[in-house]
C-alpha cells in the first residue's frame, strides 16, 4: 500500500506543484505566482507555515484510537470565517515556516509516538508541501493512513490528483445557503463546490471502513457538520441533501461545540453559543432520515476545544 502511495505521490507531486503558479489549488483560483512568493486569499506563499502538531486525542473515535491522531495544523485558510475557533493561525497567520525536511521530522516523531494516522488539518492551500514532506519522511510514517481534514471547499482537479493518496476524507458540510457562506466565510459559491466535492470524495473512497480488530478507520469518507446558532448552518437542508445524494451509509459526525470566537461577538446571531435544543432537533432529523452511521457529541459536555 505504502509503495503504491509512494509511486502516486512521486508522479503527481509535479502536477500539484504546477497548480501553485498561477495558483488554482483551491476554487478561488487567485492566479498568483506562489512559487515566487506571491500570496492570494489564503496568505501563504511557496513555503508551508505550520501552526502546531500534536498527538491529538479529540478527533472522532476511529481516528483518534488509543494513541491519538497525528495532526498537522497548517496556517492560513482558503475560507475567511470570522468566527473561526482557530483564528490565530487560520486568519492571522501564526505559525512556523518549515522546509519539507523539517516537516518530515514532525511526521517521523508523531509516527514514533504511535499515532494511528497523519492528519492534515486545513490542507487545501498547502497540499503539495504536505506531500513533499511525506516523501522525505521515514517508512514508519509513510505506512500510516493519511487523513484530509478540510472545509470541503476543494478543487475538483486536486481531489482527483489525490485519488489513491488520501485514505480518509474528512470534509465539512458547513452551509446550505451561499448567502450565509458569503457572509460568514467569504465563499459565495461554497454550497455547489462543497456538494460537488462531497460527491467526488464519496465516489472515490465510499463508506468509512473501520478495522474490526483495532477499531481504527482505514479508509473512506466522514462528513462533519457543525450546528450553528440561529440555524445558520442550514442543517436540515444539508442533511436532506446528503441523504438523497450520498445515502444513508455515509459516516456523519455532527457537532454542537460552536462557541463565539474571533469577530463573532460583532454578529447579532453568531455572538451566541449554539443552543442545545437546536442540536437535539438536528439529531431527531438524522434519526428520521435513517442515517446508519452517526457520531454525535454530548451537548451537556460542550467545551471550548
Ligand atoms: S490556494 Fe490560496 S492562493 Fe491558491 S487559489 Fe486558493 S486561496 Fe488563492
Amino acid at each position: 500500500m505504502a509503495s503504491t502511495k509512494l509511486q502516486l505521490i512521486t508522479e503527481r507531486l509535479p502536477l500539484l506543484k504546477k497548480l501553485l503558479s498561477p495558483c488554482r489549488l483551491c476554487p478561488r483560483e487567485c492566479g498568483v505566482d506562489r512559487l515566487h512568493g506571491e500570496q492570494g486569499f489564503c496568505r501563504v506563499g511557496s513555503q508551508i507555515k505550520v501552526a502546531s502538531w500534536a498527538q491529538h486525542r479529540g478527533e472522532e473515535p476511529p481516528i483518534s484510537g488509543t494513541n491519538g491522531s497525528g495532526t498537522i495544523f497548517a496556517s492560513g485558510c482558503t475560507l475567511g470565517c470570522f468566527f473561526c475557533q482557530n483564528f490565530p493561525f487560520s486568519q492571522l497567520g501564526n505559525g512556523q515556516l518549515m522546509s519539507a525536511e523539517e516537516l518530515a521530522t514532525v511526521y517521523n516523531r508523531l509516527a514514533r509516538a504511535g499515532v494511528h494516522n497523519i492528519n492534515f488539518v486545513t490542507p487545501t492551500h498547502v497540499v503539495p508541501m504536505l506531500l513533499e514532506a511525506w516523501l522525505c519522511s521515514d517508512e514508519r510514517a509513510r505506512s500510516l493512513p493519511l487523513v484530509y481534514n478540510c472545509s470541503g471547499y476543494e478543487s475538483a482537479e486536486v481531489v482527483d490528483l489525490l485519488d489513491g493518496i488520501i485514505d480518509i476524507w474528512l470534509p465539512d458540510i458547513k452551509y446550505a445557503q451561499n448567502s450565509v457562506a458569503d457572509e460568514l466565510s467569504k465563499a459565495a459559491d461554497y454550497v455547489e463546490i462543497n456538494r460537488r466535492t462531497l460527491v467526488q470524495m464519496w465516489k472515490q473512497s465510499g463508506a468509512l471502513h473501520i478495522d474490526a480488530e483495532s477499531g481504527l478507520a482505514t479508509h473512506g469518507l466522514i462528513v462533519r457538520h457543525l450546528v450553528l446558532p440561529g440555524s445558520l448552518a442550514g442543517s436540515a437542508e444539508s442533511l436532506r441533501w446528503l441523504r438523497q445524494e450520498i445515502g444513508a451509509d455515509v459516516q456523519l459526525s455532527v457537532m454542537c461545540q460552536y462557541f463565539p470566537a474571533y469577530k463573532a461577538f460583532e454578529h447579532q446571531v453568531m455572538r451566541n453559543p449554539s443552543e442545545i435544543d437546536d442540536y437535539l432537533v438536528v439529531l431527531d432529523l438524522i434519526e428520521e432520515l435513517g442515517f446508519n452511521n452517526v457520531w454525535a457529541q454530548d451537548p451537556t459536555e460542550r467545551g471550548g476545544a
